[in-house]
Formats: structure tokens, C-alpha cells, sequence
């Protein structure tokens, strides 16, 4: 199995107009230029993509995505659902098979809101988005694998959380975005998983992400192989805060790839 963090970010903040100046990142490091959060994922010969965020283009340019088959949006927020037109090609590319895009209701909505044109089993004109909107079952099989979907809290309503197991390895990858915790439910899916993804938005409090102090408190909880932090802030020097993460925790930064 294999991640590719597309983007790392977050809509909050811009380092230049800080609103605690001294806590800003250092541009000077590529790694603090984040856009915001998506991910790629490879399960045996499965492309899946988690979010669309507004630079999604430009992301997959960036990491040579050349090929979806599955795609899930965690939740509505703009940050995630904002380059789900840029799909299009994708589907271009699948002669121009509707994509099969699942989420929670709450999500579906947002998509049929905000791509309406978009929602029909073949594209409008060629070259258009088609999407085939799929309810999230808690458990979705596919020959590469499971992935188990499970519900966490985000403010008024619930992100999907994913767990990923592949058939061929049994290796287990768990994508928590969007959290202000997790819930037992969560714990028991991705607990001794070989790589967890979390939400570490900044280190002060925020009333649905989880800051970065919780996200280490909840990566000591779920004892995985690797976990690896996203979703940060201008808050978030990765140089400067790396060094105070426990062994075996990292911040990711666009662009990285992680092979399991
Ligand atoms: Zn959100
Ligand atoms: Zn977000």
C-alpha cells in the first residue's frame, strides 16, 4: 500500500499576517508551503483519492496522479469538496464512466449542491465531470481490499473516517482528517495499524480539529507502526516542531510519498 500527501494544509492563517507573530512557519522551508488536505492512496492495483482541495489541479500535477477509480470526500468543507470539478479528466479517462464519489449524507449533499451538472451517469459534453454518488457503507469491499468507514466528530456533523486494509498484505492504513477526537469505535479500527494519518491543526485549541498535543495523545492510544500528522496550520514549523514529536510520529508535508 502507498500514501501520497498531496496537500497538508488548512484554509486558517496566513503566515504574514499572523495573528501571533513569533509562531509563524518558516517559508524558506518547502515544507511549510502546504496546500490544503488531500491524499492518494494505492491499494493493490486500486487508485483512490481522499478530497479534492481548491489546488487539486495542481497537486496531481505535482504527483503524477494519473488515474482514479474510487474517490471519497471525508466531508463538505470547502478545503476538501472545492477541486471536485477537476475530476474531470479522470473521468475522461474512464471513457467516460460516471466516478463512483462516496461520503456521508452531508457530503453527497454538498457535492449535488455545488456540482449539480456533475451528478448523471455519462458527462454533459465531453470533457465534463459525471459523478455517481454513493452513501459510505461502514464497510466497503473491493478485490485490493476493505475500507471500513467509520464516523467522527467535526463541529456540528460527522467527517468520515477510513480505514484501509489490503488484501494481497493485510496491511492496515487509517485516514483520520477533520477531528476534534476519536471515538472508541475509531480507536478499535486503526489501533496497531501500520500507518495512521491525524488531524494536528496548531497547537492552540480549536473546537473541531484536534490540536497537536491531542493528536500525539491520540496517536499514543492507537500504538500504530507510523503516524503521520496533517491538516496544519502556519502554527506548524515542521523543522522547529519535528524535534518535539515522540519516535515514530511526523508531521507529513505535500508531496511526500509513503510506501508501506
Ligand atoms: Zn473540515
Ligand atoms: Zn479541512
Amino acid at each position: 500500500m502507498e500514501i501520497t500527501f498531496m496537500g497538508t494544509g488548512t484554509s486558517q492563517g496566513v503566515p504574514m499576517i499572523a495573528h501571533d507573530p513569533g509562531q509563524e512557519c518558516d517559508l524558506e522551508d518547502s515544507r511549510n508551503w502546504r496546500t490544503r488536505t488531500s491524499a492518494h492512496v494505492r491499494m493493490g492495483d486500486l487508485h483512490l483519492q481522499i478530497d479534492a482541495a481548491p489546488e487539486f489541479r495542481l497537486q496531481c500535477i505535482q504527483n503524477r496522479i494519473d488515474r482514479i477509480d474510487l474517490f471519497f470526500l471525508t466531508h463538505g468543507h470547502a478545503d476538501h469538496i472545492m477541486g471536485m470539478d477537476d475530476l474531470r479528466r479522470f473521468i475522461d479517462l474512464r471513457g467516460g464512466e460516471a466516478l463512483p464519489v462516496y461520503s456521508t449524507d452531508e457530503g453527497l449533499q454538498r457535492v449535488a449542491q455545488i456540482f449539480p451538472y456533475a451528478i448523471r451517469p455519462k458527462p454533459e459534453f465531453k470533457g465534463y465531470p459525471a459523478f455517481a454518488i454513493k452513501p459510505m457503507p461502514p464497510l466497503l469491499e473491493t478485490e485490493a481490499g476493505t475500507i471500513r468507514y467509520t464516523p467522527l466528530p467535526h463541529g456540528r456533523f460527522q467527517v468520515m473516517g477510513l480505514v484501509f486494509t489490503e488484501a494481497s498484505t493485510g496491511q492496515r492504513l487509517a485516514y483520520f482528517t477533520d477531528c476534534k477526537r476519536l471515538t472508541p469505535e475509531a480507536v478499535e479500527l486503526a489501533r496497531g495499524a501500520d500507518l495512521v494519518v491525524l488531524d494536528a491543526l496548531r497547537p492552540m485549541p480549536h473546537p473541531t480539529h484536534m490540536t497537536v498535543h491531542e493528536a500525539i495523545e491520540a496517536a499514543r492510544e492507537l500504538k500504530a507502526a507510523r503516524t503521520y500528522f496533517t491538516h496544519m496550520t502556519y502554527m506548524v514549523d515542521h523543522e522547529r516542531d519535528s524535534a518535539r514529536l515522540p519516535a515514530g510520529m511526523a508531521f507529513a508535508y505535500d508531496g511526500l510519498k509513503v510506501v508501506l
